[in-house]
């Protein structure tokens, strides 16, 4: 048992005595008893048993979420009683990758964490579960513990208690549900979770993990020495000639997927550009529409969407152009560096401005790359994201340097001849650098209204 583990212990017996005394004042909210009371009435599962299953109500109470450093130690050893924590009922669960969660025996042997991530894809993807549902004779290969979760659907359901990922696992195999998926969903309900500082700080990975978390959460950083390092790690970009060049190709295969989409099925392609928006939507990056209040009004008018995702990348092929101008420059820019010799550094907005000017880009398309990129491989279904990796370091790139490219610099574009750590291997290479951790944690404290930062270290 770690100290992680005792640490959560005593907040949850500390946040049960709170809980107690506020019921015992009556000030518990009245509609929260009332559902509770409905929830354990209606059964909710097997295992759980009347006291544990209250808990997963979607009741909007204080949470605790704890970031722990990446590599610190993730099994946080079996704490589990049958009332919970304190006998609070609350629920605790740490959240890891699909390597450290992953039950199915073929993927598990998977070497790192890409492979495992590929591997789950291609048999997750909604695109091959329907094909599969649609054809059961298929080629088509789904994760039994993955389909096993869906047609449970309601009933998945996890009894109060703390549970590491040895226990999640157990709770997974003993039931057949995968524990990745189980987990993610739970955390919809736990009152305390641990993930990696990615989860919370990563903008990538964030709104995948936290989007669901109430404003009330009790954000805590532990062991936050090196925070400021993981800030900038989230916001900065590298890119060299091997990066570029499978950016290149992969382009040229999305290019021969939109021509084969094309003459079998136009439609996905158009419906790519409503979830474009739609996906922009949720991300905060465009306002829906005022009377987005009844179902199908997701729709903007055509003039808010020549606005808002400009027109130069609207069309799959056309965005396909688009990045292979941007990877073209890039590529140049890397020759010039080598025979240049020595370390430069520019502002964003000189970098940007000699890039629309050698290649007539516009700077609205560029800061949509990142988000019509994710948009062109969903409608694409393409499960073997890793293929996707370095044109997607690419679209970065493009969406911070035209993000971040007016006012004060928060960013520093480096280009170093001698990328490599490796003696005699010159490796040029071009780094978005993000000079400012405060980026990548400000959404953190406009979400959230506690937030802790704690370090250990002198
Ligand atoms: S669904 Fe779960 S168990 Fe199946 S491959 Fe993916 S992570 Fe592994």
């Amino acid at each position: 048992m770690n100290h992680v583990v005792e640490e959560l212990g005593t907040v949850l017996s500390y946040r049960a005595e709170q809980l107690q005394l506020q019921a015992q004042q009556g000030s518990i909210d009245m509609e929260d008893m009332v559902a509770n009371s409905s929830q354990q009435s209606n059964g909710g599962g097997d295992d759980a048993g009347g006291d544990d299953t209250s808990q997963q109500s979607r009741r909007k109470r204080p949470r605790i979420i704890k970031g722990k450093q990446k590599g610190g130690r993730a099994n946080m050893g079996p704490i589990t009683t049958t009332k919970g924590a304190g006998g609070s009922g609350e629920l605790a669960l740490c959240l890891s990758s699909r390597r450290n969660m992953c039950i199915h025996e073929r993927v598990m042997e998977e070497s790192d964490r890409e492979a495992v991530d590929t591997a789950c894809r291609s048999m997750t993807a909604s695109w091959v579960v329907e094909a599969v549902q649609q054809n059961p004779n298929s080629n088509l290969e789904t994760c039994s513990f993955f389909d096993s979760f869906q047609e449970a659907g309601e009933a998945t359901i996890i009894p109060s208690g703390v549970y590491d990922l040895e226990e999640l696992k157990k709770w997974g195999q003993a039931r057949g549900w995968c524990p990745y998926y189980l987990t993610r969903q739970a955390i919809n309900h736990a009152n305390v979770l641990v993930f990696n500082y990615q989860y919370m700080l990563d903008p990538k990975v964030a709104k995948m993990v936290s989007k669901e978390l109430e404003a009330e959460s009790i954000v805590v950083f532990d062991e936050a020495h090196n925070i400021d390092s993981v800030c900038i790690e989230a916001l900065s970009v590298k890119i060299n000639e091997r990066g570029l060049e499978q950016a290149r190709r992969s382009l040229g295969r999305l290019s021969s997927e939109i021509s084969k989409i094309k003459a079998s099925d136009n439609q996905r392609l158009n419906q790519e550009y409503q979830n474009l928006v739609n996906g922009l939507i949720d991300q905060g990056l465009l306002a829906a529409p005022a009377n987005d209040n009844t179902a199908g009004s997701r729709a903007l008018s055509s003039d808010i969407l020549n606005e808002s995702v400009p027109g130069d990348i609207r069309r799959a092929e056309n965005f396909i152009q688009f990045m292979k101008k941007v990877v073209e420059h890039l590529k140049n820019r890397l020759t010039t560096i080598t025979s240049d010799g020595g370390v430069r550094s520019e502002t964003p907005l000189a970098f940007l401005h000699r890039m629309t000017n050698r290649t007539t880009l516009d700077i609205k398309p560029l800061r949509f790359a990142y988000s019509r990129l994710n948009s062109l491989l969903r409608s694409l279904q393409v499960s073997n994201m890793d293929d996707f990796n370095s044109l997607g370091d690419v679209a970065d790139f493009s969406t911070l340097l035209a993000t971040y490219s007016e006012g004060v610099a928060k960013f520093a574009v480096i280009m170093e001849p001698n990328g490599s750590s490796i003696p005699g291997i010159s490796d040029p290479c071009i780094q978005l650098s993000c000079l400012d951790s405060s980026l990548a944690i400000a959404p953190v404290f406009k979400r959230f209204s506690s937030v802790i930062i704690t370090s250990g270290s002198k």
